[in-house]
């Protein structure tokens, strides 16, 4: 018998998507895919060898639950906190579930501003909380005094995502402060993902992590284009990292021993800096395509600052559903709103980590497909 807590969690939306372009392929359909939350690049050639060599060398046991030591203090350094705050996970996936069983009570409210990405809805329904919502439409920005209200003793962890997974958006320092001030009066935690906090344009991202109340996740997925690899960690002070210590040793127990040593390798021989900045200055000059074109396309979208995706609200009345299983028709894949919580109905997610050439073909397909429908 299923359990009561995973009882409502749905699949059916990816079962369906998945289905929809199945069909779309069952009948010769070129599908260009904008649907995509990983980034398009191969792990470097570079990191390959330092995995392999690491292998030859006995990176092939278990590590400490916590992580190599050369990586952690990698880590530690890079992000100014002692290496004794570190954490290394199986992903970042693995560093939210071990925050989510550690810090969300039964029947407590878990805040999430919505658009945001889906699983921090899952980790709630998993701790058997309740998700409070608090919608940031149209600019996608936090609104601090509607967090004040939501707020309370019966909130035990705040999620914020910045960049963020879907809209692009990277929060002013000025804000994301009053949030953690806000959460730590009410005796929460605020959860910073902070995943995408190498893929930024204009500003750089604020990482929380060192302050107080606040676990910060991170990794290697997006940053490094390691999706497969699985290392993350967590940022957070000693006491809090023991309450997730109790969840990780019996959840991801240590991430692949290779991947740890290869990252570490990369950092040590300068090969993070420069993938991170190559990888930033590809998106960047997607980025600086796909956001005027799909303004030119009749879209109300916000301009992304981070991360690889757009938010744009759909130019005609349709829901994000229809909408979405209809373009596949006409050869592009994107996210439908719903995926990413209450509120987003009229909008997608196009994730722009793909080609220039496969976005190019992608614009004038979904110019095609509006046309059609005027
Ligand atoms: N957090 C956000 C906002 C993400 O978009 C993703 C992946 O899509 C993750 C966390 C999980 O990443 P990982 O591959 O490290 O588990």
């Amino acid at each position: 018998m299923e359990a009561n807590r995973v009882r409502d969690i749905s699949t059916s939306m990816i079962r369906r998507m998945f289905e929809v372009v199945a069909e779309a392929k069952r009948r010769g359909i070129d599908i260009v895919s904008l649907s995509i939350g990983e980034p398009d690049f191969d792990t470097d050639e570079r990191i390959i060898e330092f995995a392999c060599e690491a292998k030859r060398r006995g990176y092939t046991h278990y590590t400490s639950n916590m992580g190599i030591d050369e990586l952690r203090e990698a880590i530690a350094e890079r992000y100014g906190v002692e290496r004794d705050e570190v954490m290394v996970t199986a992903g970042g996936s693995e560093a939210l579930m071990n925050a989510s069983l550690a810090f969300i009570e039964r029947g407590s409210e878990v805040v999430i501003p919505s658009p945001n990405f889906l699983s921090y809805f899952v980790y709630a329904k998993l701790c058997e909380a309740k998700a409070v919502q608090v919608k940031t439409h149209p600019e996608f920005r936090l609104d601090i005094d509607r967090l004040n209200e939501v707020v309370d003793r019966n909130t035990s962890v705040v999620f914020l995502n910045y960049p963020s997974n879907p809209t692009g958006v990277v929060e002013d320092e000025r804000t994301l402060k009053a949030v953690v001030e806000i959460a730590q009066d009410a005796k929460a935690i605020v959860v910073s993902d902070e995943i995408y906090d190498q893929i930024y344009y204009d500003k750089k991202p604020v990482n929380l992590a060192g302050m107080e109340n606040v676990v910060a996740v991170n990794g290697f997925s997006k940053s490094l284009a390691m999706t497969g690899w699985r290392v993350g960690f967590t940022i957070a002070s000693k006491e809090l990292l023991d309450s997730m210590l109790k969840v990780h040793q019996v959840n991801g127990v240590c991430a692949p021993a290779f991947a740890q040593k290869a990252i570490a390798d990369a950092f040590a021989e300068g090969v993070f800096d420069d993938v991170t900045e190559r990888m930033r200055r590809a998106f960047r000059g997607r980025r600086d395509y796909i956001y005027p074109a799909f303004r030119e396309l009749g879209f109300e979208v916000v301009k992304p600052e981070g991360a690889f995706y757009l938010f744009p609200k759909i130019p005609v009345d349709m829901d994000c559903v229809e909408f979405t299983e209809k373009l596949v028709m006409d050869g592009v894949a994107v996210t439908p709103g719903v995926a990413f919580g209450g509120g987003n109905e009229r909008y997608v997610r196009v994730s722009y980590a793909a080609s220039m050439d496969s976005l190019k073909v992608a614009v004038e397909r979904i110019r095609k497909f509006l046309e059609s429908l005027a």
